[in-house]
């Protein structure tokens, strides 16, 4: 049985591999472990990364994006109409509705658009 090595074993293995045999054999020791690779900026390459932080450099392999929310709020109040059925009643209500103050009780967000920063 093989034991786990910690993720904080594989990067002091990395940047002992990285120092004396450079950045294929720190992915030849990523590969032989199944370590993903991700962009990093500073590697300019795809280099294993372990948590987001590239095992070669040690660099962010974050990246920052501006995302733009949509903030959809719902409130609830009842409105009092003198109407002559119940259809007229909800259309009486609705016209009447700007006029109201309404306490928000719930919200939902959509996030529709994404760029990299
Ligand atoms: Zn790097």
């Amino acid at each position: 049985m093989t034991k786990k090595i910690s993720n904080k074993q594989h990067f002091e293995n990395s940047a002992i591999i990285y120092s004396t045999k450079g950045f294929s054999a720190v992915c030849d020791y990523a590969n032989k472990h199944k370590i993903g690779y991700e962009f990093c900026k500073a590697c300019d390459s795809q280099s294993p990364s372990i948590q987001h932080i590239c095992l070669a450099c040690g660099s962010s392999t974050s990246k920052k994006y501006i995302v733009s929310v949509c903030r959809i709020s719902y409130a609830f109040r009842d409105i009092e109409v003198e109407a002559v059925d119940e259809n007229h009643a909800m259309r009486l209500a609705r016209e009447e509705a700007g006029n109201h103050e309404f306490s928000e009780k719930s919200a939902d967000y959509t996030a529709d658009v994404v760029r990299e920063k």
